[in-house]
């Protein structure tokens, strides 16, 4: 049988409430990676699967200390294993898309790695976690897969990890792909991903994680922004900073004077928007501001390449020529 990993990591999927009509006040992460493979007793026909438990939290509750486990984990899973076909992480969807991004930037190997999540937790009436996982499982099988980098499924979509966010709070379908919609869609019939999968470039694949992680704030663009929040990121002196700016990434006159007028060393600084979809697009300021464009990455997928980059010590023109490689998909 196809030998496959499932590694847990927690979120409303192995979340428990007090009866099965509560929704939402629950507790995620306390059921083990075992039980959620309990409960899917199709899964015995499908792969043998080797569950290990990374983590057991809530994803808003997710370090750099796990990302730097799990990726370790798969990295070694993967080299210690040709026979493995592919891993599947369950996850909470709060930050799913982060560490699915992540994930994409890091792990250089053709096997599919699928992320997967609930938005109904495992004690809930109709609880999508079962069916999710099946899926999920599914999906890291087959062949056709391979090559189109991480993915998350959800919902019977397939969705790849540079597009995907989690869009709505509630129900069971909140996973998008703005822009380009899902690649694909898994169902009884099977994994239908209609694209031919792209040569994408893994531009950290080497890049060994250290423990400790530098900081980047995400600061948020509105009318009248407080400008101290901006400024006390530069007192700070933080390595890296993301804008989410307004429409296509603007920022107001109080931000960029404040830019402007910074004599200190500048960080890393992408510029992205609030606009949930669309792509930013370089500006004639942005040379002299020390800013670049995001492209087409929200603004926590952004953070996640300027934390990368930062541990690669890539500065801002390898951070251009690293956006211009992720264009394509944009
Ligand atoms: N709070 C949960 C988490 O992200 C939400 C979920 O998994 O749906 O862990």
């Amino acid at each position: 049988m196809n030998r496959l990993l499932l590694l847990a990591t927690g979120g409303t999927i192995a979340g428990c409430a007090d009866d099965s009509a509560t929704l939402n006040d629950y507790t995620a992460g306390v059921l083990g990676g075992d039980a959620l493979l309990a409960a899917v007793p199709q899964l015995q026909d499908l792969a043998t699967i080797t569950v290990e438990q990374v983590a057991n939290v809530d994803s808003a509750d997710l370090l750099f200390e796990h990302w730097r486990a799990l990726v370790a984990r798969i990295r070694d899973a993967f080299a210690a294993d040709p026979e493995l076909v592919g891993m599947v992480i369950t996850h909470g969807t709060n930050t799913l898309e982060e560490t699915a991004w992540l994930l994409q930037l890091l792990i250089d190997d053709p096997r599919p790695v699928v992320l997967v999540g609930a938005m109904r937790p495992a004690t809930a009436l109709s609880a999508d976690g079962p069916l999710n996982l099946l899926q999920a499982v599914q999906v890291a099988l087959s062949p056709v897969a391979r090559g189109y980098g991480v993915l998350v499924v959800m919902d019977g979509q397939i969705h790849g990890a540079q597009r995907v966010t989690k869009a709505a709070t509630q129900g069971v379908g909140a996973f998008a792909s703005p822009g380009s919609g899902p690649l694909g869609r898994v169902d009884d019939f099977g994994v239908h991903l209609p694209m031919a999968s792209g040569s994408w470039q893994v531009p950290f694949a080497g890049l060994a994680l250290p423990e400790q992680w530098p900081q980047v704030p995400i600061v948020y663009g509105s009318v009248e922004p407080e400008p101290l929040l901006l400024t006390a990121c530069l007192n700070a002196r933080v390595p890296g900073l993301v804008f989410t700016g307004t429409g296509a990434g603007q920022l107001s006159a109080a931000e960029r004077s404040a830019l402007q007028a910074w004599s200190g060393k500048r960080p890393l600084m992408l510029r992205a928007n609030r606009c949930g979809s669309g792509p930013v697009q370089s500006h004639s300021d942005d040379e002299r501001l020390g800013l670049l464009s995001a492209g087409s990455l929200n603004p926590q997928k952004a953070r996640v390449l300027l934390l990368l980059c930062l541990l690669a010590e890539v500065d801002r023109g390898g951070l251009s020529a690293r956006l211009l490689k992720l264009e394509p998909v944009n």
